[in-house]
């Protein structure tokens, strides 16, 4: 387990359940985005008494404390995210997987919309869409 996890969760008073460790464990091993049904699913045989209710409240909790991050590729659900930088995701219309878009950065972006708006720019969020390889292979 990293320190930062630690670190965070005592800075902020919070918990550290066996439910929590394994919910941030998980997302940490994988870079799959997954949604909360899939991290249940995956957790369930560990975890047998953790409900998808508890999953769902566990990653609101590492959300609020910014140790993950929440993204919406527009599916109606939520994927999750244990790298919780800023950074641009890849999605498959197709078979709905999203990746990470390595090696681009689109922090110009926020400069070159200043220009254009009053508003103080803080952050921006990236999603491209496509056939990922193996969707494209079996088109
Ligand atoms: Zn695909
Ligand atoms: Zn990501």
């Amino acid at each position: 387990m990293d320190i930062n996890f630690t670190q965070v969760f005592k800075e902020k008073k919070l918990k550290l359940t066996p439910q929590r460790i394994a919910v941030y464990n998980y997302l940490k091993s994988t870079k799959e985005h997954p949604s909360a049904e899939t991290i249940h699913k995956a957790l369930k045989e560990a975890y047998p008494t953790m409900s998808l209710a508890t999953v769902y409240k566990t990653l609101k909790v590492l959300v609020d404390v910014n140790l993950i991050q929440e993204i919406n590729v527009g599916e109606g659900n939520f994927r999750y995210d244990g790298f919780a930088d800023p950074h641009p995701h890849i999605h498959c219309i197709k078979c709905s997987r999203v990746d990470d878009l390595e090696g681009v950065n689109f922090d110009f972006l926020n400069s070159s919309v200043k220009d254009n708006t009053d508003y103080e720019i803080i952050s921006n969020k990236v999603y491209f869409y496509g056939l990922c390889p193996m969707c494209k292979k079996s088109k």
